[in-house]
C-alpha cells in the first residue's frame, strides 16, 4: 500500500483519502523517529475528533469537522492549532490552508505555524531517543495536498497522550496524587535541563494525563498512577541547572522564589496549590482570621486592611504617606548612590577580603552581598 515516506490520511465521510509526505523543516535536519507501521493509514472520525484550545483560559474545544478545514482562513483562530485523535494512538496537530499562513507574519496562523515548527524542533534536537523523559514520541512534520478542500495541510504526527491537566483540574481526578504526578513531569523535565516556558495556568494545557494508558483502573487514575506527558516545547529551552532546593509537593508554608531556587518549578507549585495556608498562630494566620471576622463591618477594604495593618503590622509604615505641613522645606539632598563597584576576580582583596560573607560597607553600613558560588568571579557591591 505505502512505503515509509507516505501516510495515508483519511478523514471519515469525506469520500477521498490524502497522501501526506515528510515534510523538511526549513534550515534543519530532521531526525524523527519512523512512524510505525499503523500510522501509515490514519483514520479521523468526524464526530468530536476535532478541538482546539480556545481564547482566554484555552480550555479544549470541540469544533465540527465542517469548520476545522476552515482553520487558517482567516486571522481568528484562537492562535492555536486544530488537534484531532487519529487511529485512536495518535495525535495530529494541523495547519490547514497554509498558503492562508504565509499572508502575513503578524497573523495568528502564521504564529501558530510558527510554534508547531518550533516544537517539532526542540523535539528532533533535544528530545528524540532521550529515555525517561515524560514527553511523547514526535514522528516528524507532514504535509499533504488537499486541492480545494483545505488547500496544503500541513501536519505533525506524535503518541497520543491523553487529557490535559487544564481540563482535568476541574474534576474529580484533581487528587493530590494526580497533581503530584504533574509536578513530577516538570520535575523530570528540568533535571534533564529543559526549562518549558510555562507561565500561567492556562500552561496546563500542555501537561497531558494518559486517561487511557492500557490496564489503568478508574482507582489508579484517581490515585497518581496514569502516567503524565508534558507537549508544546515551541517556548522551552536548554541548558538549565535547575537550583530547586524543594521539591514540587505540598509543603507546610510558603516561599518564595529566591528560596524555593527555581523560576519555574515554584510557579508550578503554586498553581497546583501545595503551598499551604500559613502556619497556625503565624502573624499572617492571625492577621487573615482578624480579615475574615472583621473585614465586613469596615466600609471598604481599604479601610479594612489599614486597621489590620495597625493591629498585625504596626512596626511598618501606614499605607497614607503623612507630611508634616508646619515643617520647613526639606533640606535633605536627593544624591545618587554610588555606582557599584566593578565585577573582581577572586584573589582581589576589595571582593574577597578575610573570606567573611557578611561584611559591611564602611561607606553605608549596609551587608555585602555574599559572595557567588561562581568559581571565577564574585560580585562587590
Ligand atoms: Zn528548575
Amino acid at each position: 500500500m505505502t512505503d515509509a515516506t507516505e501516510l495515508w490520511v483519511r478523514f471519515e465521510g469525506l469520500g477521498r483519502d490524502f497522501v501526506a509526505k515528510p515534510w523538511p523543516i526549513p534550515n534543519h535536519s530532521n531526525s524523527f523517529t519512523p512512524p510505525p507501521v499503523d500510522a501509515q493509514a490514519l483514520y479521523i472520525a468526524a464526530k468530536r475528533s476535532f478541538a482546539l484550545n480556545g481564547a482566554g483560559d484555552r480550555r479544549v474545544r470541540q469544533i465540527p469537522f465542517k469548520y476545522a478545514k476552515t482553520w487558517g482562513l482567516s486571522d481568528d483562530v484562537y492562535g492555536d492549532v486544530v488537534f484531532a485523535r487519529a487511529s485512536n494512538k495518535y495525535c495530529m496537530r494541523f495547519v490547514f490552508n497554509l498558503e492562508h499562513a504565509f499572508k502575513g507574519r503578524d497573523t495568528d496562523p502564521y504564529k501558530a505555524y510558527v510554534r508547531l515548527v518550533k516544537d517539532a524542533k526542540f523535539h528532533s534536537d533535544h528530545l528524540e531517543g532521550v529515555e525517561e523523559l515524560p514527553v511523547p514520541v514526535h514522528y516528524g512534520l507532514w504535509a499533504m495536498n488537499t486541492g480545494d478542500w483545505a488547500g496544503t495541510v500541513l501536519f505533525s504526527l506524535t503518541q497520543y497522550c491523553g487529557i490535559s491537566w487544564n481540563e482535568l483540574c476541574d474534576t474529580r481526578f484533581n487528587t493530590e496524587a494526580n497533581r503530584i504526578s504533574v509536578g513530577r513531569a516538570y520535575e523530570k523535565l528540568h533535571d534533564a535541563g529543559i526549562v518549558h516556558g510555562f507561565t500561567t495556568p492556562s500552561s496546563f494545557r500542555h501537561a497531558i494525563v494518559d486517561m487511557y494508558a492500557p490496564g489503568l483502573t478508574e482507582k489508579d487514575a484517581l490515585n497518581g498512577k496514569a502516567p503524565v506527558y508534558i507537549v508544546g516545547f515551541s517556548d522551552a529551552s536548554m541548558s538549565h541547572q535547575c537550583g530547586r532546593k524543594l521539591p514540587v509537593l505540598p509543603l507546610d508554608s510558603c516561599t518564595s522564589r529566591n528560596v524555593f531556587g527555581c523560576v519555574e518549578l515554584q510557579k508550578i507549585l503554586v498553581f497546583l496549590d501545595f503551598i499551604e495556608p500559613p502556619l497556625e498562630n503565624s502573624i499572617m494566620s492571625r492577621a487573615l482570621k482578624w480579615y475574615a471576622d472583621n473585614s465586613k463591618n469596615f466600609p471598604n477594604n481599604s479601610e479594612a486592611l489599614a486597621a489590620q495593618r495597625k493591629l498585625f503590622y504596626s512596626k511598618y509604615p501606614s499605607l497614607s504617606f503623612e507630611i508634616d505641613a508646619t515643617a520647613k522645606d526639606p533640606q535633605t539632598p536627593v544624591t545618587r548612590r554610588p555606582s557599584p563597584r566593578p565585577i573582581a576576580a577572586v584573589g582581589d582583596s576589595r571582593a574577597s577580603g578575610s573570606g567573611s560573607h557578611q561584611r559591611t560597607s564602611s561607606a553605608t553600613g549596609a551587608p555585602h552581598r555574599p559572595r557567588l558560588p561562581s568559581p571565577q568571579l564574585v560580585v562587590a557591591t
